[in-house]
């Protein structure tokens, strides 16, 4: 923020005055964790995060309902009277971070060995890169895959960044036409967690393509569209100047009242959007962290994101923030406002996805709208995704860690990088295979065969056309070699299986094959006699292959 005339100004307005080309230190900074007990205690914490406080506070999680923890930083310069205030409102609060700018650098590797070898400009999955190493991290991974990988710039920011947009995409469908999934993260630049998650992901459908059988299945029936980091102008802030910065970085606005002008730069990308476009939880002013900006869209990130949408249609949509593992389903802008396949359709596939999640570490999930499990927010891009775009399935997902008394928020430690990748991954799995099974398998299967699901969202789906198998060839002969269990054997090529033809684009042929079905759409296969195609059969081994069915 940037303040004129100071001669003028209230003592809170003096505290404020921050120069943004100055590395922002928050030394002594506080994080207080407040449990709302009474409806006035919500009352009293919401009007703090509405209107203009006397103290310099920064809520990363605001008041939502009686009970829900509350998230607020405090200038130590406030803090003895913000919490004298909180006493005197009967509210029950703790320190949960004494001193942020010590709980910053303990967000890092706590590994000094690993940080010593380590050059702080190398990639790594496990690590909160810059922007620049990502960008040069991105532009590698085309390089190395360029039959699987293509960059598209999107648009440029206001700091003239490129928004990068990563396609991923497998050569050999069984079908002409494929579904497409988009993944965005960082549109909220202080959120690390989310732009490493979406690394991640992408790592695993570059680098393990070639020899995971599922991989090679989400790729082939699928593109892939991932925008690691949607706000690349705050995320490179965050790293250089301020490490809780949320917006954009939109050049600073000003507003004078009769004494002086304030200026603040920024913008909330995810109230930018034009669902309910500024009528909830939202700000019309620029120095607030949810300022919605001038109008829709006036934004080059959030433009970029709808003209790329506009042309390039999805079947899911998928944006990552942090923090409090929740799965949030449209819509948030109002409470118990729900589209028409929420129970349907979304809300189930969202349980099946954050039960896969949960499997891997027991990570628990929440899952229902942003409007009834927090508080309601207009203008946000999943809202946009179903509601305006009609995309069929639209999520945000806010990762670790979750609300509680001992997590540190925005700054979850680096060695939680790797598993938060790995669990997000299992949920986003569940969410491809849907994706298959719902719009690629009706292409293969009988104009007459009715649809798998009766959701509202498949209901409105044009027809896909019905594709005639091609010509059964002889399946292979595979001698069963040891059971593990029913669903999952392992069986070895006898010594007679044929090699594949020179022509034939399948992966070189594997020592053991697992009798198991990479997709719930194996049976369909089956049923309507495609289990003697070759990509058929590697892909439902356990419902194609006779060894596999003793
Ligand atoms: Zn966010």
């Amino acid at each position: 923020m940037i303040v004129k005339g100071q001669e003028d100004l209230e003592p809170w307005q003096f505290r404020r005055h921050y120069d943004e080309a100055i590395q922002r230190n928050y030394r002594d900074y506080k994080l207080i964790r407040i449990t709302p007990r009474s409806e006035e205690n919500l009352d009293y914490l919401k009007d703090l995060f509405h209107s203009q406080s006397p103290y310099e506070l920064d809520f990363w999680q605001p008041p939502t309902h009686i009970g829900g923890l509350v998230d607020v930083t405090v200038a130590p310069q406030d803090a003895e009277i913000f919490v004298r205030d909180l006493d005197n409102h009967q509210l029950d609060y703790l320190v949960a971070i004494n001193d942020l700018e010590q709980a910053i650098k303990s967000e890092r590797s706590q590994d000094a060995s690993i940080d010593y070898m380590q050059d702080p400009s190398e990639f790594r999955l496990d690590k909160y890169n810059t922007w620049s190493s990502i960008e040069e991290h991105l532009y590698k991974l085309r390089d190395e895959n360029p039959d699987l990988v293509t960059l598209i710039e999107i648009g440029r920011t206001h700091e003239n960044r490129s928004v990068l947009v990563v396609k991923v995409g497998g050569q050999r469908a069984l079908t002409p036409e494929k579904v497409s999934i988009w993944v965005d993260a960082g549109i909220h630049a202080r959120e690390w967690i989310a732009p490493a998650t979406a690394l991640i992901a992408l790592d695993k459908l570059v680098n393990e393509y070639k020899r995971d059988p599922e991989i090679q299945n989400f790729l082939d029936n699928i593109d892939w569209y991932i925008l690691p980091v949607m706000n690349p102008d705050g995320y490179d802030y965050t790293h250089s100047k301020n490490r809780m910065w949320r917006k954009n970085r939109r050049p600073a606005q000003c507003k004078k009242n009769y004494f002086h002008t304030i200026c603040c730069s920024g913008v909330d990308l995810n109230r930018n959007f034009d669902w309910f476009f500024g009528s909830s939880g939202s700000s019309s002013d620029p120095c607030h962290e949810t300022y919605h900006g001038p109008s829709a869209f006036s934004e080059p990130e959030s433009r970029a994101v709808k003209e790329f949408l506009e042309k390039n249609p999805v079947k899911a949509f998928i944006t990552l923030h942090s923090y409090s593992q929740l799965w949030l389903i449209p819509y948030g802008h109002r409470k118990r406002s729900y589209p028409q396949d929420y129970s349907t359709a979304l809300r189930p596939l969202a349980l099946r996805a954050t039960k896969a999640l949960n499997k891997l570490y027991g990570t628990k999930y929440a899952v229902g709208t942003g409007a009834d499990l927090m508080y309601e927010a207009s203008g946000a891009s999943h809202d946009y995704a179903k509601g305006t775009l009609h995309i069929p399935y639209a999520y945000l997902i806010e990762l670790r860690p979750k609300s509680t008394m001992f997590a540190n928020g925005f700054l979850l430690p680096e060695k939680e990088i790797r598993p938060t990748g790995e669990e997000t991954w299992e949920a986003l799995k569940i969410i491809a295979d849907e994706m298959i099974g719902q719009f690629v398998q009706p292409k293969i299967r009988p104009s007459t065969e009715k649809p798998i699901a009766t959701t509202e969202t498949q209901a409105t789906e044009t027809p896909y056309p019905y594709t005639e198998p091609t010509a059964p060839t002889t399946p292979k002969r595979l001698a069963v070699k040891t059971t593990r269990r029913t669903e999952e054997r392992v069986v070895e090529p006898s010594s007679t299986t044929a090699s594949p033809s020179s022509s034939t684009i399948l992966p070189a042929p594997q020592k053991v094959v697992k009798c198991k079905d990479y997709g719930s759409y194996c049976k369909w296969w089956k049923i309507h006699n495609l289990c003697d195609k070759e990509r058929v059969q590697q892909l439902c081994a356990l419902s194609c292959l006779p060894e596999c069915q003793i």
